[in-house]
């Protein structure tokens, strides 16, 4: 796979990408050229100076928006940068990425969130948007400029303390009330401090069995019943990061039919994976919230199909070797996940048929677009829309291999499994940022000339 400087003059090259199949329907041609899809339609006259892509086989959707990622600079370089965590995100099909505020310093002021802005124009790989916290040093006693982030170049309108949760009941009404002055959202990380102390995976047969500190899911499921009346109360929006139990969709369901302003997310490892595998005392399977049952497992997938989770947001964590690689008790918590986030859901809502990639591009693109107010992602793929565009092999399969992955973190809990489609081309504001040399070739792509190749 071949990752092209996106910071090169793209100037005046014009893509004519022929075939594509639009959002797993009707196959069209798409003319890419100055920033913008110009045409969409079948059979499109060529320009001479086009650059012609054959996408046979091929599905276009919008570039991918997520709403949680931890690109960790400035202050933890040695986990993540901006460079290495954007260039990431547009090998895994993402146009834009939301940075999380827990670096160090944390993004609380609007000097930090402007210098992360810069930072990714600098490496213009994707879209960045800071996320603000929402207390002064994620310390959860006092509100941080909200303001000032907001009124900031970096033009902020996602707030969070992820990480940690915002657990005064007061500070979160406040926090609601102020950003509802220019229609920010606050996105909680739902988890009672106190009933997690000394947690180290979910609460229930296995941590019994393990001997392991249980984290109970009514320590996620009590902070969203109290955020989401909040919200009702406030009339502001809330926003419920990486839902990890089935009765956490249920208090969602039950808010959002009461017209609460109240958006979800999960994360992709929570559609995958449960906490069976946790027997193993792999750390890289340690992540908050923890890996639940499958019956949690289940609810979140129905949840997201039925739109009572609206996306699928990475909570991408990279870390350091030796903070996973280490005893359990010991190890840092989270995985990495923009450049598996694509085939996961596949695996797990196209490939199971409870979802068509229409719904794909709605939970992963068109929603986290709209909660986080990105107005040149999400859109659709029509003439006079900007050029986020990426092209999908959805028969394609690979193995994971994080010594392969483009992110500075090797703690991807899906290495080794073999799993579905591959994104062959990323345009991120017409500029082709992945392009796969094989889109070139008249034969179909094999899975080896297409390696995950960073
Ligand atoms: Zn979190």
């Amino acid at each position: 796979m071949n990752t092209q400087n996106p910071n090169a003059p793209a100037a005046a090259v014009t893509y004519l990408i022929r075939n594509a199949s639009i959002l797993g329907r009707d196959t069209a041609d798409l003319l890419i050229r100055g920033g913008l899809i110009t045409a969409v339609g079948p059979a499109l006259d060529a320009p001479e100076d086009a650059k012609v892509i054959d996408a046979a086989g091929l599905i276009a959707l919008p570039g991918m928006v997520d709403l949680h990622t931890h690109l960790r600079e400035p202050g933890r370089e040695d986990a993540e940068t901006v460079e290495t965590g954007t260039r990431a995100a547009a090998l895994g099909g993402f146009t834009a990425v939301h940075a999380m505020a827990n670096s160090n310093p944390v993004a609380d002021t609007a000097g930090v969130v402007e210098q992360v802005h810069s930072l990714g124009r600098r490496s213009g790989w994707v879209d960045v948007r800071p996320v603000g916290a929402v207390t002064v040093g994620l310390e959860g006693e006092q509100l941080a400029e909200l303001g000032a982030m907001a009124d900031s170049r970096a033009r902020v309108r996602v707030f969070s303390d992820d990480g940690k949760c915002v657990s005064d009941p007061v500070l979160m009404r406040r926090a609601l009330e102020y950003v509802k002055a220019f229609d920010g959202v606050i996105a909680q990380h739902a988890q009672e401090p106190r009933l997690t102390e000394g947690a180290q995976m979910n609460e229930g047969d296995v941590s019994a069995v393990l001997g392991l500190a249980g984290w109970p899911a009514v320590a996620e499921e009590s902070i969203i019943a109290r955020d989401v009346l909040l919200a009702q109360h406030t009339g502001s929006r809330l926003h419920v990061c990486h839902v990890s139990t089935a009765g956490s969709v249920e208090i969602i369901r039950w808010a959002k039919e009461r017209g609460v302003r109240v958006t979800a997310e999960v994360t992709p490892h929570h559609l995958l994976l449960t906490d069976e595998l946790v027997r193993s005392y792999d750390p890289v399977y340690k992540v908050n919230p923890p890996l639940r049952t499958a019956a949690d497992v289940e609810a979140l997938r129905r949840g997201l199909a039925d739109g009572t989770i609206d996306i699928v947001g990475t909570d991408h964590a990279p870390h350091p070797s030796e903070h996973k690689e280490c005893e359990w008790a010991q190890a840092a918590m989270g995985m990495t996940g923009l450049e598996t986030a694509l085939s996961v859901v596949q695996h797990t809502m196209i490939d199971t048929g409870m979802m068509d990639w229409e719904g794909f591009a709605r939970v992963t693109s068109v929603t986290p677009a709209v909660i986080g107010a990105v107005e040149t992602q999400g859109r659709p793929l029509a003439a006079g829309e900007p050029a986020n565009v990426i092209l999908v092999n959805p028969s394609a399969r690979r193995t994971v291999d994080p010594n392969k992955m483009a992110s500075k973190g090797r703690n991807s809990p899906f290495a080794g499994l073999e799993l579905p489609g591959l994104v062959q081309a990323t345009f991120f504001a017409g500029h082709p940022t992945v392009l796969d040399a094989a889109l070139n070739t008249p034969h179909p792509v094999s899975t080896e000339e297409s390696a995950w190749i960073a």
